[in-house]
């Protein structure tokens, strides 16, 4: 596309093969697991991948929301499979993965959010791979709080979610989420005593002040841990990519992040929620 073309050379990166990589692949297809890297046609496929890990996707792969950033594909899914929990957490153990990411997507019609599918997974992995550290990155609960506290409270030694951007740009980047509302759940994340963790893609038409105001908010909320990493459009029909951010000015923004009282960033042309997540399992709660 178009889009590829104009991409500046600190966002190419190396194809995906190897056997490392073969072999992910193969344990995702036989288990019929869905990852995000996938879905999300995540440019770090390559080092991942070629390292044995990857982020799985539960709850389906067709999404009730339709975030304009977002490659899943939208509509009302008809999956709700309570066997998941058991191939996601066998496909972990034969991956023998040390730290293992998982996320979803948004499941609004169900009551219970996914709640009880994301428990058990979380559950059985830790049963099978005991000493695997796991990250949830969950979906926004829309203020179900009795969901969020059955997705948290599983053992799991990260609880992400990602605002995504900045307040203003919501109706146009996350149309059915609220930053206040995505707020209160880090909030009520971290009184819960969970490592608090959220992502933020730049590139979207925010502005620097309006990014400051961002960290500062999340840190006034209990956030440990924040990712910065630059939006890439996977479509045409997709946000468009307003600005390049500069591996300078990420640079910028990690050291702005602590010191504005947060305890980790990672901040970088090609940083994803996931990326290096492994890093964050130490992180003081
Ligand atoms: Fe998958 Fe995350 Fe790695 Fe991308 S950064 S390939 S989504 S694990
Ligand atoms: Fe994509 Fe998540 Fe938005 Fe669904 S809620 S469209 S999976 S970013």
């Amino acid at each position: 596309t178009s889009e590829r073309k104009k991409r500046p050379d600190w966002l190419r990166v190396k194809l995906p093969v190897g056997p490392e990589y073969k072999k992910v692949r193969t344990i995702v297809d036989t288990n019929k697991l869905h990852t995000i890297c996938e879905s999300g046609n995540c440019p770090n496929m390559g080092e991942c991948w070629g390292e044995g890990t990857a982020t799985f996707m539960i709850l389906g792969n067709v999404c009730t929301r339709s975030c304009s950033f977002c490659a899943v594909a939208t509509g009302r899914p008809n999956e709700y499979d309570v066997d998941e929990p058991r191939r996601v957490a066998e496909a972990i153990k034969t991956m023998g993965v040390k730290h293992a990411v998982i996320t979803s997507v948004n499941r609004d019609e169900l009551k219970d959010r996914g709640a009880e599918i994301w428990h058990q997974t979380v559950v059985l992995t830790k049963e099978l791979s005991p000493s695997t550290t796991i990250e949830t990155l969950i979906p926004d609960t829309k203020s179900n709080w009795e969901a969020l506290e059955r997705m948290i409270s599983a053992g799991q030694e990260v609880v992400s979610h990602n605002v995504e951007t900045v307040a203003r740009l919501y109706r146009a980047v996350r149309p059915q989420a609220k930053f206040e509302r995505s707020l209160e759940q880090i909030r009520r994340t971290k009184d819960f005593g969970k490592r608090t963790k959220s992502g933020i893609m730049l590139g979207l038409g925010e502005t620097q002040d309006e990014m400051f105001r961002a960290m500062d908010d999340l840190v006034a909320h209990g956030l440990d841990i924040l990712t910065l990493g630059q939006y890439l459009q996977p479509t045409k029909m997709h946000h468009e990519v307003i600005e390049w951010i500069h591996p300078d000015t990420f640079a910028m923004y990690r050291e702005e992040g602590l010191k504005r009282g947060l305890k980790y960033v990672e901040s970088g042309p090609l940083v994803r929620s996931s990326y290096h997540s492994e890093r964050h399992v130490n992180v003081p709660i």
